[in-house]
């Protein structure tokens, strides 16, 4: 097993994976810029090292700091979280030549994944369904039209090396279509410095569900059932819940078993989520991440599981400890993204927090790094906490995020939790009656 863990991330992410590893008998180095001098995550590491001033290029994403960091306290793996450097082959290869472990798949995995034409034909050609559109890019103007005129309109053009919703432009008919190729091919150039871009027909009011999936390396394989993401504003998701109200055992374990047989012969190794879209009963494979989700917390409760402990465990060369046949879902987990915000614009709102008072009591986790008196730095995410309630049936855990919400005190600044109580009195999300345009209809944008 590993010695000492660096943590090349911060926030909340960085205090779950301290906790992982800590309760595994793993020592912990912290990563901080200078603007997070005063963080949780440095405080509870065993160790820290300050990587860089306040803009990420130049700490969180400075790989040449990062691997400085490892040298000298002598961390013999990374944890990279999620978001920062937790998709960059790049880093993962760079580690791996220095006989650092990454936490976390190959990079060939991560290379194929992150380029979503590759990613599209791979997972096709493991049997997993996938969105009907171009073979792969398209070449000119002409190749769209002919396509989209098989295939019928509505059509969305996507960038092949796209991320956040950016370089993605829907086209209703011939009329709109060459609009749409030219601009998601210069918005995919400007962004991502590639225009190339592809064709899938655009569903028009699916759901977002993403199965959890686990591999050991050597082609065994789990899935842990799937979330349910769909209340997103302009893509970034907002609530998420497992199991999802409209999938039925049946349906999980065919879609979980497609998934976990694709994930084994792929050798993929540790934790992955491949994202659909399911509209009138069928999934349409979106994308495949390569990492730890910020939703893995309602898996974990639902299932019973340490997801990061898992991902320590292969990572070090051990067996992995998750059984399909023991992995059954028990009840229903909800978790809220706290952002520091505010409504109704969602404007990013940095600052001291003067009061913080956690909820608690049975089947309430909040992940978060956050404290009385903590200033939130303006340079990163909003996110400060994760709420996650876990109860025997969806009804009792709406009942108990009710509860826990009138618990939580954040004072000093703006929080999206007004939002979630304004939710919570929907009928349609009292009902799970909702697809991915529903929180933007009801936010009116
Ligand atoms: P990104 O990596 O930019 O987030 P995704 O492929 O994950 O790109 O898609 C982001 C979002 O765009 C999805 O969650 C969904 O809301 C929407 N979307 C993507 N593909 C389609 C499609 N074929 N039809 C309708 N909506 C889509």
């Amino acid at each position: 097993m590993f010695k000492k863990i660096l943590i090349a991330n911060r926030g909340e992410i960085a205090l779950r994976v301290h906790r992982a590893a800590r309760e595994m008998g793993i020592k912990t180095v912290a990563i901080h810029s200078t603007a997070d001098t005063d963080a949780m995550h440095v405080r509870l590491a065993d160790e820290s090292i300050c990587v860089g001033p306040p803009s990420a290029a130049q700490s969180y994403l400075n790989i040449p700091a990062i691997i400085s960091a490892c040298e000298i306290t002598g961390a013999d793996a990374v944890h990279p979280g999620y978001g920062f450097l937790s998709e960059n082959q790049n880093f993962a290869q760079i580690l791996e030549d220095h006989g650092i472990t990454f936490i976390g798949p190959r990079s060939e995995h991560i290379a194929v994944m992150g380029d979503k034409i590759a990613a599209k034909d791979t997972m096709k050609k493991l049997g997993v369904p996938c969105v009907p559109g171009s073979d792969g890019g398209l070449a000119s103007f002409e190749e769209a039209r002919d396509v989209a005129e098989g295939m019928g309109f509505p059509v969305l053009i996507k960038a092949a090396s796209g991320g956040g919703g950016r370089g993605m432009k829907v086209a209703r008919s011939a009329a709109e279509l060459e609009n749409a190729y030219r601009t998601a091919r210069s918005e995919a150039k400007a962004a991502f410095g590639d225009d190339t871009v592809y064709m899938e027909k655009y569903l028009s009011i699916p759901r977002h569900i993403e199965v959890q999936v686990f591999g050991d390396g050597k082609g065994r394989a789990v899935h842990l059932g799937e979330r349910d993401c769909s209340l997103q504003r302009r893509h970034q998701k907002v609530l998420e819940e497992s199991p999802s109200p409209v999938i039925d055992a049946e349906t999980r374990a065919r879609i979980g078993e497609t998934c976990a047989k694709a994930i084994g012969d792929l050798h993929y190794i540790g934790a992955g989520t491949i994202e659909f879209l399911y509209e009138n009963g069928e999934f349409f494979f979106i994308e495949m991440n390569t990492r730890l989700q910020v939703e893995h917390p309602v898996t974990e409760a639902v299932y019973g599981v340490d997801l990061v402990a898992e991902q320590i465990r292969v990572a070090a060369g051990e067996e992995m400890s998750l059984r399909q046949e023991d992995l059954i879902p028990r009840g229903h987990a909800i978790e809220c993204r706290i952002n520091a915000e505010r409504l109704p614009d969602f404007r990013p709102c940095p600052g001291r927090i003067t009061t913080f008072h956690a909820p608690g009591g049975l089947g309430v986790r909040m992940d978060s790094a956050i404290y009385d008196g903590y200033v939130i730095p303006p340079f990163y995410d909003s996110l400060i906490a994760k709420l996650i309630v876990h109860a025997p049936d969806r009804e009792a855990a709406l009942h108990r995020l009710d509860r826990a919400l009138s618990e939580l005190v954040v004072d000093g600044v703006d929080t999206t939790k007004p939002l979630f109580e304004a939710l919570l009195e929907q009928p349609d999300v009292r009902t799970g009656n909702y697809n991915i345009h529903w929180l933007e209809k009801f936010l009116g944008i």
